[in-house]
C-alpha cells in the first residue's frame, strides 16, 4: 500500500496506524476489520456462556427439587389451562407483581398441578436472569433444626432476599408448636421484606379462612393478606391417571 502501513489480506483494512505521542510520528498495530469482528464475536460468545453458567447456577440454588428445574410453561400438558394461564399471565407482568409485591395462593387438589405450574414460572424468571427460591417448608424445617438462632436468623434473612420465593406443599409440613413458631418466622419475615410469596397448598381457602388455632390463624392470615388464590380445581391429573389405570386394570382382568 502507498501510505506504508501493514493490511490485511483477508478484509483488506489497516492492521496499522499512525499515532501521534509528543510530537513524534509512530506505526503501531491495530485491528483491521475482520480482527474486529472476530473479537466482538466473541465477547458476545462469552457473555453468552456467562449468561447460561448464571441460570444454571441460579436454577441449581434455587429450585430445590430437580425434578422441577425442568418444567416449562411451553412444556405443559394442557390440562388443566386456565390456572396455567394465570399463572402466565403473572409470569409475564411480573415486574408489575412484584413492583406491587402481589404473591399467589396455588390451591387445590393433589395431582392438579400447583406445583408444576409454580416450577414454570420459577424457570420463566430465572432464564431471565430473576433469583427465585422455590422450596417447601418441611425442608426449611429440617435446616433450620439443627441451627442455633444467630444461624437461623441468617438462613431466614437469605431467603428474603430472593425476588420471589415459592413455599410449595404448604401445610403438609408438621404442625408441632416449634414447627408452627418457625412458619410463622418464615411467613411474617417475608411480609415484612414486601416482596411476593407464592404458595401452593391442597387447603382450600375455606380452611385458611377458618384456622384451628390461634398459631394457625396468624400464618393463614399473613398468606391470605399477600397472596392472590388462583383455583387448580380438584379434578387433578393424578386422580385421571389412576381412574384410568384402575379401567384397564378392570378390563385386563376380564380378559
Ligand atoms: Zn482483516
Amino acid at each position: 500500500m502507498q501510505d506504508g502501513l501493514l493490511y490485511c489480506g483477508k478484509c483488506k483494512t489497516a492492521k496499522q496506524c499512525r499515532v501521534h505521542i509528543l510530537g513524534n510520528e509512530r506505526v503501531v498495530s491495530c485491528m483491521c476489520q475482520c480482527a474486529k469482528e472476530k473479537a466482538e464475536e466473541e465477547d458476545t460468545e462469552r457473555r453468552k456462556q456467562e449468561d447460561a453458567d448464571k441460570i444454571m447456577r441460579l436454577r441449581s440454588s434455587g429450585i430445590a427439587s430437580q425434578a422441577y428445574r425442568g418444567a416449562r410453561f411451553e412444556a405443559d400438558d394442557g390440562k388443566n389451562p386456565e390456572p396455567m394461564r394465570t399463572l402466565r399471565r403473572y409470569a409475564d407482568k411480573w415486574d408489575d407483581f412484584y413492583r406491587e409485591n402481589i404473591g399467589l395462593l396455588l390451591y387445590g387438589g393433589v395431582g392438579t398441578g400447583k406445583s408444576y405450574a409454580a416450577a414454570c414460572l420459577a424457570n420463566y424468571l430465572i432464564e431471565r436472569k430473576i433469583p427465585v427460591c422455590m422450596t417447601n417448608l418441611s425442608g426449611i424445617l429440617n435446616t433450620v433444626g439443627g441451627f442455633q438462632r444467630e444461624e437461623r436468623n441468617a438462613f431466614i434473612s437469605d431467603l428474603m432476599q430472593y425476588p420471589l420465593l415459592i413455599l410449595d406443599d404448604f401445610g403438609m409440613e408438621r404442625q408441632t408448636e416449634y414447627a408452627l413458631e418457625q412458619i410463622f418466622n418464615v411467613v411474617d419475615a417475608r411480609y415484612r421484606s414486601e416482596k411476593p410469596l407464592i404458595v401452593t397448598t391442597n387447603l382450600s381457602v375455606a380452611e385458611l379462612k377458618n384456622p384451628k388455632s390461634r398459631d394457625h390463624a396468624r400464618i393463614y392470615d399473613r398468606i391470605l393478606e399477600m397472596c392472590q388464590p388462583v383455583n387448580f380445581g380438584n379434578n387433578g391429573r393424578r386422580a385421571t391417571i389412576a381412574s384410568e389405570k384402575m379401567k384397564l386394570a378392570a378390563q385386563l382382568l376380564k380378559g
